[in-house]
């Protein structure tokens, strides 16, 4: 064996809020390597499981079996400036990507809010971000290979293996370790970011207007006021520009809300006075700035958290809002905190994608957890599961929510096909662990 394994590692995600104590912990340079782990995996009758960065706020990276980490296979492969696509090693995070692609012209022609995220953990949980021409990042992917459970090197695209490649834009983890990811790049670009104060209403009923002005529209909800920032992120060729203001006022500002939300834990009503405040402070005014594509899109996120982020159909966004307002309204002792993000999706035809076959909007909440601490948040979580069910929603697959396989079936029209593709490709489920096992169990 040239491979070698570690005992002893410990796992835990970026958010810190799940971890585990993989048996054994690989961290291969070549696919004869991971082909290696895998043959050990099968004569030993071990699970296995791939990370990536690490970012996923629930437990699916999670193992106790045999844990590859890839991110010692993070080479760029090729580039063909001609199709504008980029063939990389799965395990390379965006970060190191981006001045690569910088280099040659390219860039993403859309992403998720951080960096530090590999090609092929953003396809695993189908990782989107808004604009409702642009669909989740697996709709970039052009090919892509995989190292099927009996050690099969599988190559993917629209034209070779069509069935696999339609499961495997979003995978879960779960059919194979994902080797290589082609993306289809576009032409570098600057963006302009304007974000500006409206009320909920006010967004609510120009929903369609504002979805035609801005490429990349989102806006941010205040829950318990009517308080609203609305953010476009648009092309532009001005240089970029960035206000100090800006950034002095974030610094300042979230160091404060870490040290409020963490005294709101004792006196729990102070939640909806901070979440007034920090509009106020931070969103009230209206500010500009430009920069390169990917230093838009993604954001430093200053501190831990708890999330849920479902994807419902795009039309039923004012009645869930609506109804997760009139919610908290008629419960004064929940706690929300602030923002709930609203982010718009193309549908696309990817299997277990949360957007398959409809234009979706993707509704964030989040309570974070100052200085690590948890604030109780199951009440708020069941009301807005409850609401995310009754409108259709489908839940992201890297945040934790308590779906199952009846669940699944009911929301995906494609998921006994995904199946039997799964099955095909893994039939022992070396490849599951707990989290899968409540998806397909
Ligand atoms: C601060 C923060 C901001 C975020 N913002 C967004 C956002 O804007 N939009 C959004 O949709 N999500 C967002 N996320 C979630 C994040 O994009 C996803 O969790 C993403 O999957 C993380 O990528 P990763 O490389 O860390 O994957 P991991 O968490 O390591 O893994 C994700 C899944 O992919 C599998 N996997 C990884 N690599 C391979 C491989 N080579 N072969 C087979 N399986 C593999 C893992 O087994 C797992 O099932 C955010 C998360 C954080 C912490």
């Amino acid at each position: 064996m040239v491979v070698h394994g570690y005992k002893g590692v410990t796992f835990q995600n970026w958010a810190r809020t799940y971890g585990c104590c993989p048996e054994m912990y690989y961290q291969p340079r070549s696919v004869e390597e991971v082909r290696e782990v895998l043959a050990l995996a099968r004569q030993q009758n071990k699970r296995v499981k791939v990370v990536g960065g690490g970012h996923s706020p629930s437990d699916i990276a999670c193992t106790d079996g045999f844990m590859i980490h890839m991110g010692k296979m993070n080479r760029v492969l090729q580039v063909d400036t001609e199709k504008k696509q980029v063939t990389v090693e799965a395990g390379i995070l965006l970060a190191d990507l981006h001045p690569q692609l910088d280099k040659h012209g390219l860039a993403l022609s859309n992403m998720g809010a951080v960096s530090d995220v590999t090609a092929a953990g953003v396809l695993g949980s189908a990782t989107h971000n808004t604009g409702i021409k642009h669909g989740i990042m697996a709709t970039q992917v052009v090919a892509m290979t995989l190292l099927a459970a009996d050690g099969t090197l599988l190559e993917c695209s629209e034209s070779n293996n069509a069935e696999v490649f339609q499961a495997a834009r979003v995978h879960l983890g779960c059919l194979g370790v994902i080797l290589t990811v082609t993306l289809q790049c576009v032409p570098r670009f600057h963006l302009q970011e304007t974000s500006f104060p409206s009320t909920l209403r006010e967004v609510l009923d120009n929903l369609d207007s504002h979805l035609n002005k801005s490429e990349y529209f989102r806006f941010l909800w205040f829950p318990h006021t009517e308080n609203v920032s609305i953010i476009y992120q648009d092309h532009t060729t001005k240089p970029p520009m960035s206000s100090a203001s800006w950034f002095w006022d974030y610094a300042v500002g979230f160091y404060l809300l870490e040290f409020l939300l963490w005294i709101s834990t004792f006196l729990p009503g102070l939640v909806q006075w901070i979440n007034h405040f920090f509009f106020w402070l931070l969103f009230s005014r209206r500010r500009e700035h430009s920069q390169l594509s990917h230093k838009v899109f993604t954001y430093e996120c200053r501190f831990k958290q708890h999330v849920q982020d479902w994807a419902i159909p795009r039309e039923k966004t004012k009645e869930a809002l609506l109804a997760l307002k009139a919610t908290l309204e008629a419960n004064p002792k929940m706690v929300a905190h602030f923002p709930v993000e609203v982010r718009f999706t193309q549908g696309d035809d990817i299997l277990l994608s949360p957007c398959f076959q409809r234009d979706s909007c993707y509704m964030n909440i989040i309570m974070y957890r100052p200085y690590g601490k948890d604030v109780p948040r199951l009440d708020y979580w069941l009301a807005y599961e409850t609401i995310m069910k009754r409108v259709g929603g489908r839940p992201h697959w890297a945040k934790a929510h308590n779906c199952t396989r009846k669940d699944f079936e009911k929301m995906y029209p494609g998921f006994s096909k995904f199946c039997a593709i799964r099955e095909k490709l893994d039939p022992s489920g070396m490849f599951l662990n707990a989290y899968l096992e409540k998806v397909f169990y």
